[in-house]
């Protein structure tokens, strides 16, 4: 769930095996080669264990009775995941377990049913959290809502990413795809299951979601981890979905670590095999996001208004080039907002944006005070040739606030966030930015049709 791989870097992989990846990123504290991989894949990790890397992956373990499964993938990679799948076992699945009800984890059921029906198998017992029916009924209130903000995070990076979750081609797009199925059980703290000679134990933990499953596999010393672990910084903070759970996030990470696992299978990201390994892992993740809390919360408890707060508190740069760490997905600024949002209100403790006056008042104001829009894009300019990205953009904004369909205004506005978008590290940050440049390159090709 990174900018990786590009399909620059694909031609780059060299090492085939996830496992031996992993183990040299994890010792040398560098990736030479992208660790996450949408390749479709299927490495055998284990006796009887498997991984399809993949958006998201699937994590299948062989059994008597036959296959479990942890997650399907997501609508667009099911089918390819499925038939990476059937070349290592074609028994039946007999159970499948949903992580949690992001769409990339689950969206592949479809094609998990459908290749249950051309054998003849009966489908697989889907299992998850109790909040996963209640998030996927959610997406449908927000259907259209969700459509357009995922758009927006993944529209920053080239389609030949593969990340895109859109797929049903009814007259009206779905979200989550008709072909979802819905866990058939569900759980609320934590559950055993057996099938065959496997037990498993599913835990509850919020983090990334309300609705998450991480797994322990006595037999193989395995956690299955979900989004727990991504391989990037963790998405604590994602800037236009709910509440995340940092503080949660990390006890499930020091949870996890007292088993003393020797193999770790997350959803995004490389397997990590070795207690070493893992638990360094895992405890880097941990000290990350507690950190972010602890500063935001001591910050808050002084009064600190949200602004300062996000120029105030930085992890080391030295921790973010870790390569479990990576700000590539989401990045620490937005999870201090969140932790804002989670312990405080949505008021930034700004009195002016308590009850603010409508946005283009603001700007026809700002554009008149300075003396007209020339003098406002001309500074937009400048400041941004600096590279004071943050400030141009206001300043922009105020231009194109006052000026919405003008088209020197957004040929300005393009070519700032253009580079904006250029100079951010998350694929987040990259989206919302490149929207912004679309937005204004549209208005432009518009006026200039007329
Ligand atoms: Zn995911």
């Amino acid at each position: 769930m990174s900018l990786h791989p590009k399909p620059r870097e694909l031609n780059e992989m060299k090492t085939v095996d996830p496992v031996e990846l992993s183990s040299r990123v994890i010792d040398q504290e560098v990736a030479s080669e992208p660790t996450n991989r949408v390749t479709n894949e299927l490495s055998e990790i284990a006796d009887g264990v498997a991984l399809v890397e993949s958006f998201s992956h699937m994590v299948v373990f062989d059994t008597d009775e036959g296959l479990v499964s942890f997650d399907a993938s997501g609508a667009q990679s099911g089918k390819a995941v499925t038939e990476a799948l059937r070349g290592w076992r074609t028994k039946r699945v007999h159970s499948l377990v949903y992580t949690h009800g992001h769409l990339d984890h689950v969206g592949g059921s479809g094609a998990i049913i459908a290749d249950a029906e051309n054998r003849g198998y009966k489908p697989p017992t889907v299992f998850g959290h109790e909040n996963i029916p209640r998030r996927l009924d959610r997406y449908q209130d927000t259907n259209d809502w969700n459509l357009l903000i995922n758009r927006r995070q993944f529209g920053g990076v080239s389609p030949k990413h593969r990340l895109g979750l859109i797929t049903d081609k009814t007259d009206k797009p779905l979200f989550v795809p008709k072909s979802t199925v819905w866990p058939d059980v569900v759980y609320a703290d934590q559950m055993k299951l057996r099938v065959g000679e496997l037990e498993m134990e599913l835990h509850h933990g919020k983090g990334e979601t309300d609705d998450h499953t991480w797994a322990w596999i006595p037999s193989h010393k395995a956690l299955i981890t979900g989004d727990f672990v991504i391989w990037v910084f963790p998405n604590a903070g994602n800037p236009q979905k709910v509440q995340r759970y940092p503080l949660e996030w990390a006890a499930t990470l020091r949870k996890m670590m007292s088993y003393d696992a020797e193999l770790l299978l997350p959803a995004h990201g490389l397997p990590i095999v070795g207690n070493v390994r893992i638990n360094r892992v895992l405890k880097d993740m941990a000290d990350a996001l507690e950190f972010l809390v602890q500063e935001t919360l001591e910050l808050m408890n002084q009064g600190v208004p949200l602004n300062e707060i996000i120029h105030q508190v930085k992890i080391d740069e030295e921790k973010l080039s870790l390569p479990w760490l990576l700000p590539a997905y989401d990045e620490p600024e937005f999870v201090i907002r969140n932790i804002w949002r989670m312990y405080g209100g949505w008021w930034d403790a700004d009195p002016a944006s308590l009850k603010p006056s409508a946005t283009s008042a603001l700007a026809h104001e700002v554009v008149s005070l300075v003396g007209g829009l020339e003098v406002l894009l001309k500074r937009a300019e400048s400041v941004a040739a600096e590279g004071d990205f943050r400030l141009a953009s206001h300043l922009i904004e105020f231009a194109a606030n006052a000026a919405p369909k003008d088209a020197t205004v957004h040929g300005v506005r393009s070519a700032i966030y253009k580079e904006r978008r250029r100079n951010e590290k998350s694929l987040m940050s990259k989206g919302v930015f490149a929207a912004a440049m679309r937005e204004s390159e549209a208005i432009v090709e518009q006026v200039d049709d007329e």
